[in-house]
Order: structure tokens, then sequence, then C-alpha cells
């Protein structure tokens, strides 16, 4: 700090003095708005980084609540959130408020389908990547490249993680590089793998950098390919070059495949989570005080605001308010759809 200068006058001044950004960057991180897409590990350390840098508008969307288990690496959250069952998105914005209340925050607790990503993503000047499987990065990436939004991706596992910055139009998308998801079981996940915290935020770190570069729009200074780094072993890469497919279903021939998926009822594991959501085709309203009255005879019943918990034949069970179910301890996609038709309804 030069001398002369009041102390602590502006919260952004060691960032706006930043060559890369200063005062007129400063100004269009504050009119910016980043949807973020999950707020597990990488979500919530990049949340946590983006409302410390002054991003006017943070969307944070996710479909999980807060567990002890998460602790470990999920920077915005602590044992009150746990306890309490609060959705990561309404755990996260609270955070926010906290850190920042120049921050404009709208949490949304919900699954991203083929029926929400475009809205979501169309809305933002920046999506950020923080879930944690395939087949919504494929999703992101369709309605990013159908809309024309940046967005950036990332992914951990383990110490190491990736990432890379898709501007639709200019660079590779997601598809380019991974034309299909990798067969079932093939990769490692956090939960066979385990995942250190600082590779997390690692990967974080480099995917809000890249969201400034975008918000202020340095273009030159961009990440041109995929990042790797292994925090544990000190390997890092960056794969430039021609990642660009011409042939590429999505960017190349604009055919929005995962986009073009009738929502159907479904259900799906959660990685690193011993754990099943089961999900209705379309989301619903329910009235979470009934189905809490219902559960009852089920034995002890846990309501609040966002969510509904019981426990039925051994599992527990997470209903939120839009119809979608938790359900722990298993990892039979048979045994949770039959537990949420009982107990839920088809
Ligand atoms: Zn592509």
């Amino acid at each position: 700090m030069a001398i002369g200068e009041p102390e602590g006058g502006d919260r952004y001044s060691r960032q706006s003095r930043f060559w890369g950004i200063g005062a007129a960057g400063q100004q269009r991180i504050r009119a910016g708005h980043v949807v973020v897409i999950g707020c597990g590990a990488l979500g919530s350390a990049g949340v946590n980084l983006l409302a410390r840098a002054g991003v006017g508008r943070i969307t944070i969307v996710d479909r999980d609540f807060v567990e002890l288990s998460n602790l470990q690496r999920q920077l915005l959250f602590d044992e009150a959130d746990a306890a309490a069952g609060l959705p990561k998105a309404v755990a996260a914005a609270r955070a926010v408020a906290r850190i920042n209340s120049e921050v404009e925050v709208r949490p949304f607790v919900a699954d991203v389908t083929p029926a929400n990503v475009e809205e979501l993503v169309a809305a933002a000047d920046v999506v950020l990547d923080g879930t944690d499987n395939f087949e919504t990065r494929y999703l992101v990436n369709d309605a990013c490249v159908k809309r024309g939004v940046p967005w950036v991706y990332g992914g951990a596992v383990g110490s190491t993680g990736m990432s890379m910055t898709i501007v639709p139009g200019e660079t590779a998308c997601f598809r380019c590089l991974f034309p299909a998801p990798p067969p079932v079981g093939s990769m490692e996940t956090c939960e066979t793998a385990g995942v250190l915290a600082a590779g997390i935020v690692t990967v974080a770190a480099i995917q809000c950098a890249e969201v400034l570069k975008l918000l202020v729009g340095d273009r030159e200074n961009r990440s041109r390919g995929l990042t790797a780094v292994d925090v544990w072993t000190n390997d890092h890469l960056q794969a430039e070059g021609r990642l660009r497919d011409p042939d590429c279903p999505c960017c190349g021939q604009r055919r929005f495949e995962y986009l073009d998926t009738v929502a159907t009822s479904r259900t799906a594991s959660l990685c690193g989570r011993d754990a099943i959501q089961v999900s209705p085709g379309q989301a619903q309203a329910l009235d979470l005080g009934d189905l809490g009255r219902k559960l009852e005879v089920t034995g002890p019943v846990t309501v609040n605001d966002y969510l509904v918990r019981c426990r039925v034949d051994g599992h527990e069970m997470t209903v939120f308010a839009d119809g979608r179910a938790i359900i722990k301890g298993t990892t039979d996609l048979a045994v949770a759809r039959s537990l949420y038709a009982r107990y839920v309804g088809t």
C-alpha cells in the first residue's frame, strides 16, 4: 500500500490494483453474473473466491444437502449446516451473505436437467462447473454452446484435477475433448480414489481466475486448452493445439443430444456417496409438511423449509420440495426406486 492511501477504504483495492483487473475490470466483475452448477467441493471453493472477488450476482444450483463427511473439503459449510440438514445451495447462499453482503446471491435447490438447464445458463455471463458427473457436464456443454455462454469445466479426484475454459464459437467444447462418456466403472471416483481438498481448491482457483478473465474481457491471457495438475506429485500439464473437432456433434454440427433428451423419471448414483437420487420426470411442488405427517408412521421425521428426512427399511431417505429423493445406504437403483415408489409415490 502506498503511503497516504486510506486503509480499508475499498474492499477490492488489492484486486483492482492488480494489472490484469484495474478499476474498469472491477466494475465488470461487479456487473457480472456467474451461475455455479454444483456446490460441492469445487463449487463451494469457487463460490467463496467469486464472492470475495465481488462478482455482483451469483446463482448457486445444487441438488444435495450438507453432511459431516463433506466438511473435509467443502469450504463454505460447517457443522451447524450439517446438523440442520440444509441444502448445499441454501447453506452456500447464507455463507456468501456473511462473506460479502454486496453480492446478490440466489440459491436454487434442484437437479440440473434438460428441462431447466437452458434457462439457467442463458442468464449467466459465465457458468462455473462444480458438478461431479459427466452427464451433467454434457448437458451444461450443450446448453452453453447453444446459447453462446462461456463455461469453465473443472474436475478433481485423488490428488489430481483438470480445468478447461470453453468459449462457444472460439475454443473446443467439452465434447470435442470427450466425445462420449467414459464406460461405467472405468474412471476413478472420489469414492474409489478419495480426494484431497488441496487438489480441489487448486482446480477451483484456476477456474476462478478464468472466470475473472472472462468477466473483465482479457481474451489474450485465457487458458487455451486443458490444464491438469497433481498436487501430490507436482506434475503439471497444459495441453494446447488443435483441440477443436470440426465433426463434434455439439459445437461442429449443433446437434444438442443431451439437451434434446426427454426428461423422464430417472435414478442416479451420487459420486462419492453410498446413495442414490430418484427424480420424478418433472419438477413437483410438494407440500413438505403434509408429506412429513404421512411419513411419521415410519418413525421420527425431520422437516425443514427445504426437505423431509426419515428412515425407511434401514435407509435414510431425504425428499426435497421438487419431488427428488436421496436414499442413503444403497447403491442399488432398484432398491432406491422401490422405496421411493412405496413412500413418496410414483
Ligand atoms: Zn465441440
